[in-house]
């Protein structure tokens, strides 16, 4: 953690350890995942993975893809997943509100998958931060999400923070972890 002289955290650490409070809250057999929308140095909008409101929570068995992870491959069957993910769950609590969103920073957990690079850029998200790094399985599926995270106005990077709840946040079946503290699983790609 990158502080200043009284001790303070910088910016973006600051910001992430708000995303990895947020976090404790999400409700996902996979990855536990939480997400901040920051406008102007302000906290605007949070959000963390689970199932939609009113419905079965996942921990409970409420998505069908996250209770038979064996029969779904890593980054594949995304459309019948029912748990919204933290990020989309940020710009959604954003949209209830009437909150504007457009030129903000989002501050995830984790890098954002395919579909939530695209949501966030089409709400004009225009930065990324992450922690826990994350690359798809297949490689022509990778080439278009680097494709998709360079088209971010203010970049898409990853923030060098210890995270030291990542043993219990950060699903085995994560490909590419590089960052985790305490972790000695090792990650073989799923
Ligand atoms: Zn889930
Ligand atoms: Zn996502």
């Amino acid at each position: 953690m990158t502080v200043d002289q009284y001790g303070r955290p910088d910016a973006p650490d600051y910001f992430m350890g708000i995303a990895m409070a947020v976090r404790r809250r999400a409700n996902c057999l996979g990855s536990r995942v939480g997400a901040i929308i920051v406008l102007q140095n302000r906290i605007v909008s949070t959000g963390y993975n689970g199932t939609p409101h009113l419905m079965v929570n996942c921990l409970e068995g409420g998505c069908e893809r996250c209770s038979n992870r064996d029969k779904f491959p890593a980054g594949r069957a995304y459309d019948v997943c029912i748990c919204v993910h933290a990020e989309q769950n940020a710009l959604l609590a954003a949209a209830r509100f009437g909150i504007a969103v457009s030129g903000g920073t989002v501050f995830s957990t984790m890098q954002p998958c395919f579909g939530c690079c695209k949501e966030m850029l089409q709400a004009d998200i225009h930065t990324i931060y992450y922690v826990h790094p994350w690359v798809y399985p297949e490689q022509e599926m990778q080439e278009q999400y680097a494709q998709i995270s360079k088209m971010f106005k203010g970049g898409m990077h990853a923030l060098i923070l210890e995270d030291p709840d990542a043993a219990w946040a950060v699903s085995k079946r994560r490909v590419g972890l590089t960052i985790v503290a305490g972790d000695d699983t090792g990650h073989s790609p799923v």
